[in-house]
């Protein structure tokens, strides 16, 4: 099984690793031709700004929407949840647009800019640990998303069928049982070839 890591800007390496870990193939993908040979692709934390305009540049809006539409998995993890949003807070324009929800950008303020805690997620046997970075939150999501976790009352983990999203870094840790989750997301998901 092969799942990429959208490298444009953030934290690549750390989720190649954690794929890794967790029993599948990490690829670092650079262009959109490469999606093609992918089960799976994560959109990982960074600037969502940053990586929707390179999103643009490079082509990859359409090639990942068309990705989502064959069914395949995407999972994104911090700027990757604003990038799979379909409305972002203060903002006009939407980048992928894939999920029903709203997102607020950098939603724990100043007093709490980056921290870690153990989350329960539903699906997940025992809490997991999480890095919260300038963290978003979901502030609102559509009948078709499940909520698996909230911290402190607000929606930090969300299911749309085969789109998972996260408002932190599951990859920053040693605790790899989020990107296992993802991976099982795949191996249930039609596409995978046996
Ligand atoms: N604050 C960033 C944004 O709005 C996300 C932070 C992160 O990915 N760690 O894009």
């Amino acid at each position: 099984m092969k799942v990429g890591v959208l490298a444009l800007q953030g934290a690549v390496a750390e989720h190649i690793r954690s794929i890794e870990q967790a029993g599948a193939t990490g690829v670092i993908v650079k262009r959109v031709e490469q999606l093609e040979e992918l089960d799976g692709l994560i959109i990982p934390g960074g600037e969502s700004t940053t990586i929707g305009k390179l999103m643009r540049k490079y082509d990859f809006i359409d090639a990942v929407r068309q990705f989502s539409a064959q069914g395949k998995p995407i999972f994104g993890t911090c700027a990757g949840l604003i990038v799979l949003a379909e409305r972002i807070e203060g903002q006009d324009d939407a980048h992928l647009g894939l999920m029903d929800m709203t997102v607020a950008r950098n939603a724990f303020g100043r007093q709490r800019e980056s921290f870690e805690t153990d989350l329960p997620v539903k699906g997940i046997e025992e809490p997991i640990r999480a890095v919260f970075i300038r963290a978003p939150l979901i502030t609102q999501v559509g009948p078709e998303v499940e909520v698996l976790s909230t911290f402190n009352g607000e929606i930090v983990t969300a299911r749309q069928g085969h789109l998972l999203a996260a408002s932190y870094h599951p990859e920053l840790t040693d605790d790899y049982r989020l990107h296992q989750y993802f991976l099982d997301m795949i191996k249930a998901s039609a596409n995978v070839e046996r």
